[in-house]
């Protein structure tokens, strides 16, 4: 620990970097960064008590390395690479304690359905849409729009019986595959209730009420709700109110996400340590190219070049974030909410002239 501590005292600067605790076999046991990395190594030997992340962190240490970086962002992307590659015993175990974050996924096949999973997976059976907080809000929200549109939520594996199959392998069976189908919530697309078209004209209004585009369901439920009050029937209007709420607070998260995903989409120039000044090229919260500011008019012609290249392709689904990106997407929004004026510093990606036509 004196070793360490003299390590540091001597040999680390006051300026943005990223540092790794090493144990004493190799294993890098953790991974930080901090905007002032002597300040921030020295912090840890001031640990009061054995249970401080600090102290946590130094018991499982034998050395700490560095590298320097040129600003605090520069270092905060470097740290998720990092963790990323290493996935840092310590890192992922605090990590864990504060995930809470869950995704939407659309299964494929003719009966999609919604489904709220903690991760966006890597796999090519779904689409996801996310990353949201809190995933029993989540739950609720989407159980009231599968029931409001007549969509299933059973297994995902459940076999399905349209009434427009031509040849059905086997007959359906002849009692619904649950109760949702007998009350109303589910068109029942297990028992050949139901048709592949009217199926996937429901999904697609749901699809489309999550991303703003069409107010059907609540607009069902409101009309719901008016009938309600006028026949007196004040329990059932309440609850329909209740379910109005639970699906504009889904329309809400989406509509954040959406603003999270367009809104960042920029040339953002940070000034670094010793003139080190570098230019990122952001597009849709990901970070796609890393460059040294420009210092001449060529430079600036190469950078604007560049940044039209990467804003023009269009990209597909506008909510849809792949899972290995996730991460980053969320580390930018964190950082532009945390520093407003950085986000007003940055350039537009309209101002690039190719991305117009993009
Ligand atoms: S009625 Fe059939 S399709 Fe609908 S939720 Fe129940 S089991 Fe699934």
């Amino acid at each position: 620990m004196q070793q360490m501590r003299e390590a540091v005292r001597a040999g680390v600067k006051d300026r943005p970097g990223v540092y790794r605790m090493i144990s004493p076999d190799g294993e890098i046991v953790y991974v930080g960064k901090a905007k002032k990395l002597r300040t921030r190594l020295m912090s840890y030997f001031r640990a009061e008590y054995p249970a401080d992340k600090g102290a946590r962190i130094l018991r499982e240490a034998g050395e700490i390395a560095w590298d320097y970086h040129p600003s605090e962002f520069a270092a905060l992307l470097e740290e998720l690479r990092l963790i990323k590659r290493w996935r840092p015993r310590l890192n992922v175990m605090m990590k864990r304690d504060a995930r809470h974050y869950a995704f939407i996924r659309i299964s494929r096949g003719p009966a999609p359905k919604f489904q709220v999973v903690r991760s966006a997976g890597n796999d090519d059976s779904g689409t996801y849409f996310g990353p949201f907080h809190g995933a029993h809000q989540l739950e609720d929200a989407l159980r009231e729009l599968n029931d409001a549109l007549g969509l299933r939520d059973c297994r995902a594996d459940l076999k399905m019986y349209f009434a427009d199959q031509v040849e059905l392998p086997v007959a359906p069976p002849r009692t619904p595959g649950c109760i949702r189908h007998e009350i109303g919530r589910c068109l029942g697309p297990c028992v050949a209730a139901t048709t592949v078209r009217e199926y996937a004209s429901r999904f697609d209004v749901a699809r489309q009420f999550l991303e703003g585009a069409d107010d059907a369901p609540v607009a069902l439920l409101r009309a719901a709700m008016e009938a309600s009050s006028e026949d007196l029937e004040f329990e059932r209007a309440a609850s329909l109110r209740d379910k109005i709420v639970r699906l504009e607070s889904l329309q809400d998260q989406f509509a954040r996400l959406r603003f999270a995903v367009e809104s960042l989409s920029f040339v953002y120039r940070v000034p670094g340590w010793g003139d080190d000044d570098r230019v990122y090229v952001v597009r849709r919260g990901r970070v796609r190219a890393e460059l040294p500011a420009p210092r001449t008019v060529e430079e600036e012609q190469a950078l604007a070049a560049r940044a039209a290249e990467i804003f023009a392709p269009p990209e597909k689904t506008a909510l849809t974030v792949p899972a290995h990106e996730v991460d980053e997407l969320l580390l930018l929004s964190s950082w532009f909410r945390k520093f407003p004026e950085e986000f007003l510093k940055a350039e537009a990606a309209e101002r690039f002239p190719r991305a117009l036509s993009a």
